[in-house]
C-alpha cells in the first residue's frame, strides 16, 4: 500500500456569503489545530469567499480547493473562471466532475478530460468524482458505468501525471438523501476502482491514489467508512456547512 494520508473534504457547494465563509473557515481552523496531524483537511467555499477564506486559513494546515474551473487559460468566456485565478486565490485543489456539474451544467467525460488536464497542468490538485445513479445500481450498471467515467476522464493522461490525482466516488443516490452506500458496498467499489487504476495505468499509481467516499457522510458513519482498507478519505457535503459536524468528521479517531 502507497502513503495514502486520509483526507476529509468539505464541499460547500451554493452555500455561505464571503463573511459566513470566513467565520465558518476560523472555527474551523481552531478545530483543526488540535486535531491529528496525519488527517488531511480540504474545504471548498464558493468562488466569491476563496481569497477571503485563504487569508484566514493561510496559518492552518487546511487546504482551499475550488468546486470547478474552466480549461481555457483566458480570454472571452463570460463567467467562467481559469486555473491562475484559482491559483492566485489561494487554491491548491479543484473538484471536477460533480455530480451536479454533470447533471445540471451539462458537463461530460469530455468535458470533464479537459479540466482535468487544465488543473494538473496547473499544479492544482483535481478530486475527480465519478459516481453510478440509483437506475444505473438497480439495473446492474455500476462498474460499467464508472468504468466509462474513469477510461474518459482520464484518456490521454501516463500515471505519472496522475501521481497528485484525487478520486471521490459519490455514488448519486446517497448524496444529499441520508441514504449511505453500506461500507461493504462502499469497500466492494473502492477496491474496484483501485483494480481499475491498476489495470489502465500501473501499480505503483493504484496503491498510492487516494479514492474518497463522497454521499450522506456524518459523523455517525464516518468511522466505519475509513475503517474500510480501500476508503482514504471523504467528500462531504450537508454535514460540512457546520463546523462543529465537520470537525467530529475529521476528528473521526478521537
Ligand atoms: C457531495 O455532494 O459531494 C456530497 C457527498 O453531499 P452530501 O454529503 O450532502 O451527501
Amino acid at each position: 500500500m502507497g502513503n495514502r494520508n486520509p483526507l476529509i473534504a468539505g464541499n460547500w457547494k451554493m452555500n455561505k456569503t464571503g463573511p459566513e465563509s470566513v467565520a465558518t473557515a476560523k472555527t474551523i481552523a481552531t478545530l483543526a489545530s488540535n486535531s491529528p496531524a496525519e488527517i488531511e483537511i480540504m474545504i471548498a467555499p464558493t468562488f466569491t469567499a476563496l481569497a477571503l477564506v485563504a487569508e484566514v486559513i493561510s496559518s492552518s494546515r487546511i487546504f482551499l480547493s475550488a468546486q470547478n474551473l474552466y480549461w481555457e487559460e483566458k480570454g472571452a468566456y463570460t463567467g467562467e473562471i481559469s486555473a491562475d485565478m484559482l491559483l492566485a486565490a489561494g487554491c491548491s485543489h479543484v473538484i471536477i466532475g460533480h455530480s451536479e456539474r454533470r447533471l445540471y451544467f451539462g458537463e461530460t467525460d469530455n468535458t470533464i478530460n479537459k479540466k482535468i488536464k487544465t488543473a494538473i497542468n496547473a499544479k492544482l490538485i483535481p478530486v475527480f468524482c465519478i459516481g453510478e445513479s440509483e437506475e444505473d445500481r438497480e439495473s446492474g450498471k455500476t462498474f460499467s458505468v464508472l468504468d466509462k467515467q474513469v477510461k474518459k476522464g482520464l484518456e490521454g493522461f501516463s500515471s505519472t501525471a496522475l501521481a497528485t490525482l484525487i478520486i471521490a466516488y459519490e455514488p448519486v443516490w446517497a448524496i444529499g438523501t441520508g441514504k449511505t452506500a453500506s461500507k461493504d458496498q462502499a469497500q466492494e467499489v473502492h477496491l474496484y476502482l483501485r483494480n481499475l487504476i491498476d489495470k489502465l495505468l500501473g501499480n505503483t499509481l493504484a496503491n498510492s491514489i487516494r479514492i474518497l467516499y463522497g454521499g450522506s457522510v456524518k459523523p455517525d458513519n464516518i468511522k466505519e467508512l475509513m475503517a474500510m482498507p480501500d476508503i482514504d478519505g471523504a467528500l462531504v457535503g450537508g454535514a460540512s456547512l457546520d463546523p462543529e459536524t465537520f470537525g467530529k468528521l475529521f476528528n473521526y479517531l478521537k
